[in-house]
């Protein structure tokens, strides 16, 4: 992968914390690594902790974007697994220096726990396409080795950063960079930021060798147009998945020959049933797509996954409507609260499709849980709401 790092813009950051927020704009400023507010990054110095905040977007973050934290009060943290998760996010917050600075990224116990000054977190395709399958384990040990351990899924928080501290702390060799998180993305670190960058980068690069060894190669960019969907039948889409959510939302039509191959094949029902490929996407793409056009069926199932997994939970914050449907018909509708989310969504989803389909192609793609993914969306959703009421404009993002 090639690395964007420019020796000249480096050198002109005037503190450490400004060259960590350079090299986050880079990780930030590629789509095959994060999107829409997914990843976060942080910096150590001396016992101090400066974390990326939530709501920032990794592409536009600058210093004071990022919190400054008690280190070693956050560690002990780390020791207490019977700290119920609200009372661990208060104790967290009281480890900041400034009252005032903006809540730390939702990952910032699995940054404190690592030992080193700079630390990366992406949701970067290729290593999805590697590692989101059913044998994880032995597709990452060959891509990866000993360069990046393998961490089980865990929610984010505490639960996964105790994961990582016990993978890194049984598997890490002095050639370890990095650790891979199922079903999740990639972390990579390193004592400067440089080398932290360049762990991330070549992980990534790691991933490609691999997709290309096992028949799955980055897809060949196409120039070809397909012919446009019937804008009748898309409309009426619409007015249906709109109904279905209570609200009206805007559309995104995506035909071109990748998304209608990819709603014809033959596979569709169960890859496309599986999830995200990250818990993030699913506060843009929901959990699953519509494919049959049946928004009414979707409605139902989506109410009774929201029931299973979240209980009354879900009541009043998230709707049944699905964001995204796929059809041979259209190829990709996307939904989203105005125009610009209904981009985000479809964006994303085409980021999806590419990870899914490279996944398929060596092994059987999986995504987390349901009962994961619903929490994501319940805990990191809510910006539709907030859109809605006026509170939030574009760009809103995720609390990581
Ligand atoms: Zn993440």
């Amino acid at each position: 992968m090639k690395s964007r790092w420019d020796d000249v813009a480096a050198q002109s950051c005037p503190s450490a914390l400004a060259l960590r927020a350079y090299t986050s704009r880079l990780i930030g400023s590629d789509p095959t690594l994060v999107l829409y507010g997914g990843g976060n990054t942080s910096l150590k110095v001396d016992n101090t902790l400066y974390v990326k905040g939530t709501g920032s977007n990794l592409a536009e973050v600058r210093e004071e974007h990022f919190t400054a934290l008690d280190l070693d009060a956050l560690r002990t943290l780390l020791h207490d697994p019977t700290l119920p998760d609200a009372a661990l996010m208060r104790r967290i917050d009281g480890c900041k220096r400034e009252p005032a600075a903006p809540k730390p990224s939702i990952e910032t116990l699995l940054h404190a726990a690592l030992p080193y000054a700079f630390v990366e977190h992406a949701h970067a395709d290729a290593v999805l396409a590697v590692a989101n399958v059913a044998n994880c384990e032995a597709a990452c040990a060959s891509a990866f080795g000993d360069r990046a351990p393998v961490v089980p899924y865990r929610h984010s928080g505490a639960a996964l950063a105790r994961a990582c501290k016990a993978v890194f702390e049984r598997d890490a060799s002095a050639r370890t960079i990095g650790l891979i998180l199922a079903c999740h993305g990639v972390v990579a670190f390193g004592h400067t930021a440089r080398a932290s960058h360049d762990h991330l980068l070549r992980l990534v690069g790691l991933a490609e060798d691999y997709l290309e060894r096992h028949g799955a190669p980055r897809p060949v960019a196409t120039t070809e147009t397909a012919v446009p969907a019937d804008p009748a039948v898309t409309a009426g889409l619409c007015a249906a998945v709109s109904a279905a959510a209570g609200f009206p939302l805007a559309m995104k039509v995506v035909t071109t020959p990748t998304t209608l191959a990819y709603a014809q094949r033959s596979d569709l029902a169960e890859i496309s049933q599986q999830g995200p490929p990250t818990p993030q996407h699913a506060i843009y793409t929901k959990r699953v797509p519509l494919i049959d056009d049946d928004v009414a069926a979707y409605a139902r199932r989506y109410r009774d996954y929201l029931a299973r997994t979240l209980g009354h939970a879900a009541d009043g914050r998230i709707d049944a409507a699905p964001r995204i449907a796929v059809s041979p018909a259209f190829g990709l509708c996307a939904f989203g609260v105005n125009d610009h989310y209904a981009a985000v969504a479809a964006e994303i989803y085409l980021h999806d499709i590419d990870i899914m389909t490279r996944a398929s192609a060596h092994g059987t793609y999986r995504s987390a849980a349901e009962q994961h993914i619903a929490r994501a969306e319940l805990e990191y959703g809510g910006f539709e709401q907030r859109v809605r009421a006026g509170i939030a404009s574009p760009p809103a993002t995720a609390p990581y």
